[in-house]
This record gives structure tokens, C-alpha cells and sequence, in this order.
């Protein structure tokens, strides 16, 4: 997948999953992951003023399939973002080992939950339709 793919597959998915009130950039890192160590995508939010950016590596042995699959899961945190605001909110409420338990847990429902919706969308739309 080159770039100018991975920008026009980052469109078709923004309007499917309804987030085009965000700006996002997307950021296509020409190695195999991102750091060498399995990381494939990257989400940096910014909630104020509704600015994302995306990282996908499609370098190296990385299908295309495997690139559109790690732009359409980093888009789907962005989707789950306002629930991670709110859960962080009301981890304030907690003591300190309280939190670092919530964030924890939190963060493996969300991967769980992104994954989902991600083979759900494997069925419905498959990579590279539309
Ligand atoms: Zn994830």
C-alpha cells in the first residue's frame, strides 16, 4: 500500500465510521513496525480541538490488507475516544493503585473491544471495497 492509498483508504474509513467532525492525519511509516518491536499503528488524539494523527507501518512484508486493517483499528480508538475521556474522568475519582488498575483494565477492554469491531468490519467491508 503506498501512501497516497493509505490516505485515500483513510477518507473512505473516516466517513464510514462517522468521524469526519475530526481532523486526521494520516502518517504512513515506510518500515515494518513502528518502533521494531510488533507496534504496526499509532493514535495521538487531541480532544480540544478534534485533531488526530494516525501512524501505519507498511513496510517491510505488510500486506495491504494489513495496513488498511491497522488504519481501520486506529480509527476505531478514535471512535471509542470519548469513552476513554470519560473513563479517565472518573478515574480521577480513584486512589493511586485504584487507577493504575483501571487504566490497566481499561485499556485491554478497549483493545478487545477495537478488535471486535475490526472483524466485524473484516465482514461488512472488507479491506479495500469502496
Ligand atoms: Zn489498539
Amino acid at each position: 500500500m503506498t501512501p497516497a492509498q493509505l490516505l485515500k483508504r483513510k477518507r473512505y474509513w473516516q466517513k464510514v465510521l462517522g468521524l469526519e467532525h475530526w481532523s486526521v492525519c494520516v502518517h504512513a511509516v515506510l518500515d515494518e513496525t513502528l518502533d521494531g518491536e510488533g507496534t504496526f499503528g499509532r493514535l495521538v488524539v487531541n480532544g480540544t480541538t478534534l485533531e488526530a494523527d494516525v501512524y501505519v507501518a507498511l513496510g517491510g512484508e505488510r500486506t495491504d490488507e494489513q495496513g488498511e486493517r491497522t488504519l481501520r483499528h486506529e480509527l476505531l480508538h478514535l471512535l471509542l475516544h470519548d469513552l476513554t475521556v470519560e473513563h479517565r474522568q472518573v478515574c480521577e475519582c480513584l486512589g493511586t493503585e485504584a487507577q493504575e488498575l483501571a487504566r490497566r483494565r481499561w485499556l485491554a477492554v478497549d483493545e478487545r473491544a477495537v478488535e471486535h469491531l475490526n472483524r466485524m468490519l473484516d465482514v461488512v467491508c472488507p479491506a479495500g471495497g469502496a
